[in-house]
């Protein structure tokens, strides 16, 4: 099936007791047993929802994976995922990921035994030159945040098959409209559905995908046994919100086109960094590896002055941190999304005082643009 007729369809069938077209909400912790050791194959909340189960089977469907495992919020399932790994395990992970998953990495699961690698994974050959005899995992962001830049799929998809290493990708970005990480040999994709996913700025999820059956095993034992399962109601309206995924990333995408365009051209602007640029240094693995570039840019304003203004002025972009919903949002990574990385590491990677990062909404584009045109001022 097309992506869009899967988005609507997948996992989805008219309920069995009233013919209802859309999955219920089964809103229950609990179900009735007919006897003792009979049951429907629902036994208890956590275990088993049926809401979850089709929103688990339509995401999957659409990342073409045969399993999906859904989570309370992003960091669940990227936790999830992290106790794939036994102490003593090392991981290469692509520097400067999201705040929240190195926060995770660094301040809780290196307790626990867990050795991490910053890697610049890019450059292919630098995350060649850091497996070591104790590496168990790579786990990359493509593109990353806030700089957009972006790793070789299948390159990481290769070293890890080669030495036996589990692939993890972080599709949060891109979403499967754009970027189908298993169709080139990585083992794990992984969401915050609180982002493109859902979509509307409402709930928040996440998400594990593989067509792996151990690690799918593992990861569902994880679910129930961690715990961190989302709401019945949270599926449903993440489930409603893929329906229109399709239609909603090719507007994001389409916008983030044209506002890029136009900031190039604005000459208050030093630099602005979106993978749909050919002027990207890399813009060729973008054409190879993604069907479109997606809603996030970030564009460099040279001066905290300029920014502060531009982020007090703006009257449709929201002042927020987050990405994704159908509304345009602006952030200013140095102070919010990536604040607790000391200033001299943080200009290290570029990050400095003068970006802007913009999650581009679906509103109309002539009104995004002339809302910027007015915050930058003459
Ligand atoms: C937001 C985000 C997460 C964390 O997800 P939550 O749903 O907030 O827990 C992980 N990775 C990326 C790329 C994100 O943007």
């Amino acid at each position: 099936m097309g992506f869009s007729t899967d988005a609507i369809h997948a996992g989805q069938t008219p309920d069995l007791t009233t013919g209802a077209v859309i999955t219920p909400i089964y809103q229950t912790s609990t179900y009735a047993q007919e006897e003792l050791g009979v049951n429907k194959g629902y036994e208890y909340g956590r275990t088993h929802n049926f809401t979850r189960q089709a929103l688990e089977k339509n995401i999957a469907t659409l990342e073409k994976g045969n399993f999906g495992i859904a989570f309370s919020s992003g960091l669940a399932a990227i936790q999830s995922v992290l106790f794939l790994l036994k102490p003593g395990s090392h991981v290469i992970v692509t520097e400067n990921i999201y705040g929240g998953t190195f926060r995770l990495m660094d301040s809780i699961f290196k307790d626990y035994g867990i050795e991490f690698t910053w890697v610049d994974t890019s450059d292919i050959r630098k995350v060649k030159k850091a497996v070591k005899l104790n590496t168990k995992m790579v786990y990359i962001e493509t593109p990353t945040n806030p700089l957009l830049r972006l790793t070789d799929l299948r390159g990481v998809a290769y070293i890890c098959k080669k030495h036996k290493l589990i692939s993890v990708v972080d599709n949060t970005f891109m979403t499967p409209y754009f970027q189908q990480p298993l169709k080139f040999g990585i083992d794990v994709v992984l969401h915050s559905t609180t982002k493109y996913l859902n979509g509307h700025s409402d709930v928040i999820g996440g998400i594990v995908i593989t067509n792996n059956s151990e690690i799918h095993e593992r990861l569902r034992y994880l679910q129930n046994a961690v715990g961190a399962v989302p709401s019945p109601f949270d599926c449903w309206l993440t489930l409603r919100a893929t329906k229109t995924l399709s239609v909603r990333m090719k507007q994001h995408n389409e916008n983030a086109i044209k506002i890029a365009k136009y900031l190039s051209k604005n000459p208050k602007v030093k630099k602005v960094f979106y993978p749909g640029l050919p002027n990207h240094p890399h813009y060729k693995l973008a054409k190879r590896q993604m069907s479109g570039f997606g809603g996030m840019l970030t564009a460099d304003f040279g001066s905290i002055n300029l920014v502060k203004k531009i982020l007090k002025s703006v009257k449709i972009f929201t002042l927020a941190e987050s990405l994704g919903g159908v509304e345009s949002l602006i952030s200013h990574p140095a102070s919010m999304t990536h604040a607790s990385v000391p200033k001299n590491l943080r200009e290290k990677m570029g990050i400095t005082d003068g970006l802007i990062r913009f999650s581009v909404g679906i509103e109309d584009v002539e009104d995004l643009i002339a809302d910027i045109t007015q915050a930058i001022g003459k």
